[in-house]
């Protein structure tokens, strides 16, 4: 009954052997709507977006940005330290740092 041996990839629209679609059980000549290496394709692009690249990227900014927003500070309170408006006290070993 399976005389048809060639099937075109919805996806790249070429003609390829049945031989180049893997198999489907939903579908009527239960192959792949896809051809295989359309498939791959596809699967490593699914695998590529599940990579969370863009949310990793603004964190590290953001974090970046925490870091040089508290290196400023520092670098502030530094600067304030040795131009003596900084009141330091120590007392019963607790260092009072009053800025
Ligand atoms: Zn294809």
């Amino acid at each position: 009954m399976s005389s048809k041996r060639y099937k075109t990839c919805k996806t790249c629209g070429l003609t390829k052997r049945l031989s180049e679609f893997n198999g489907h059980h939903q579908t009527a000549d239960r192959k792949q709507p896809h051809c295989k290496s359309c498939m791959s394709e596809k699967i490593l692009r699914a695998k590529n977006a599940r990579v969370p690249e863009l949310p990793v990227l603004s964190a590290e900014g953001q974090i970046e940005q925490a870091l040089k927003d508290q290196i400023h500070e520092l670098e502030n309170g530094i600067e304030r330290l040795r131009a003596g408006k900084i009141d330091i006290q120590i007392r019963h070993g607790k260092v009072t740092v009053t800025i």
